[in-house]
């Protein structure tokens, strides 16, 4: 039976546990474990040759690995204590010798059917978790990654992050969407900025990353958004759309309406939120690559006298319009010099403030707002300045609205 046969080739390099025997035939007949697959070559080998059975002794390849599959168990629950988690999975770090001298087994041998260690430690201290806490072993949506790091005899802990959407509005100017690192020093703190290494004290991450840092006892929290306004807009409405990144949550359980009053009290009506749902890494690619319109309002200034029909005709002339733009000035160093054409979707006047216009415009994402107004030298083409013949600039810009991705038109 060459299967026996070649259990003695195996037994022959050294002595071998019930588990590592099993396992060089680990992906033949499904229902057993491997150590009952090494168990059961063993007696039949003992039986063929008519000897007395013999347990095996200190195994070569393992180091009797698998009589410490409960300690190690332990050791991660150790190491997750005061984690709250649901779905985990185990990983194991195997010193490269030890892999090494299966690994010479299978090539000898040309075994087909093997299952490397790593995979049994998984599965058995996984088994062995699960027992313990009643907690599940999900490799594909795990919470908590324990890894046995097998050559320093420790269980290291990776926490995956939570995801939730939700929306912001920015309610003073001056608030950067990220954090700047100081220009003086790079982010690594000098006087400039009074060390703490930012070129602004807040930014919208941080005045809404702080209270959830905190309420979920995490590293950190990183917001993706939809797009970003300037730091001199407002975003108004109802807000832009989001996603947080909690890091390292050892607090999983949270209502999301408490995070919204924590985020929203502290933020002191600097920034206020609403979150809606909980979210997945999946979203923070869509919601970054999304390109909704976007609405504005904006306070413009007009040099020099016009009339009322004027400013009407050249209102009209823009809505609807293709607006041919080249890279405007202001951006021109951080980006590619080339001319797009956007559409403003709509754009009307709803009234006046110290002698100057108040317009909303809707555009096509990507359309820039400033330089539709200014012409930005002849760049952008038409422009409101342009059908006026006069100059004219914007002076202060809020985001009413921003499409989100799982809104229609
Ligand atoms: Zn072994
Ligand atoms: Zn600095």
């Amino acid at each position: 039976m060459v299967i026996l046969e070649e259990a003695e080739k195996i037994l022959s390099y050294g002595e071998t546990c019930d588990h590592c025997l099993g396992r060089f035939f680990g992906k033949r007949s499904f229902g057993l474990t491997n150590e009952e697959r090494g168990r059961a070559l063993r007696i039949s080998l003992f039986l063929r040759d008519h000897l007395p059975y013999r347990p095996p002794g200190q195994c070569w390849i393992c180091g009797d690995l698998f009589s410490r599959v409960d300690e190690w168990a332990d050791r991660v629950i150790e190491a997750t204590r005061g984690i709250e988690f649901e779905r985990f999975v185990i990983g194991t770090r195997v010193p490269p010798l030890m892999a090494e001298s299966e690994e010479i087994v299978w090539s000898d041998l040309s075994l087909a059917h093997a299952e490397p260690l790593k995979s049994e430690m998984n599965r058995e201290v996984g088994k062995a978790v699960a027992k313990k806490t009643r907690k599940t072993a999900d490799p594909k949506q795990p919470e908590v990654v324990a890894i046995l790091n097998l050559a320093e005899e420790f269980v290291e802990v990776q926490v995956n992050p939570l995801f939730f959407y939700g929306r912001y509005r920015k309610l003073e100017r001056g608030i950067p969407q990220t954090h700047w690192h100081c220009r003086a020093c790079q982010g690594k703190g000098c006087e400039a900025c009074n060390f703490t290494g930012k070129q602004y004290q807040d930014s919208v991450e941080e005045l809404i990353g702080r209270p959830v840092t905190r309420l979920f006892l995490a590293e950190n929290a990183i917001l993706h958004g939809s797009g970003r306004e300037d730091i001199d807009a407002l975003m108004v409405g109802t807000g832009r759309p989001f996603v947080m990144e909690v890091v390292s949550p050892r607090v999983r359980v949270r209502d999301l309406a408490e995070v919204e009053d924590a985020v929203n009290r502290e933020a002191e009506g600097r920034v206020s939120v609403t979150l809606e749902r909980w979210s997945t890494r999946e979203e923070v690619e869509i919601i970054k690559s999304t390109k909704g319109y976007k609405k504005y309002r904006i306070l413009v200034e007009i040099d020099g006298s016009y009339s009322q029909e004027e400013l009407q005709s050249a209102i009209r002339a823009l809505k609807g319009a293709k607006i041919s733009q080249r890279t405007p000035i202001r951006v021109a160093h951080r980006r590619a010099d080339r001319v797009r054409e956007r559409q403003v979707l709509d754009i009307s006047i709803t009234g006046e403030e110290n002698s100057m216009v108040i317009l909303e415009v809707t555009g096509e994402a990507g359309l820039y707002i400033k330089e539709l107004i200014s012409g930005d030298q002849g760049r952008t083409e038409p422009s409101l300045s342009g059908l006026l013949g006069r100059s004219a600039r914007v002076c202060s810009l809020d985001v009413v609205q921003v499409q989100g991705h799982n809104e229609g038109e």
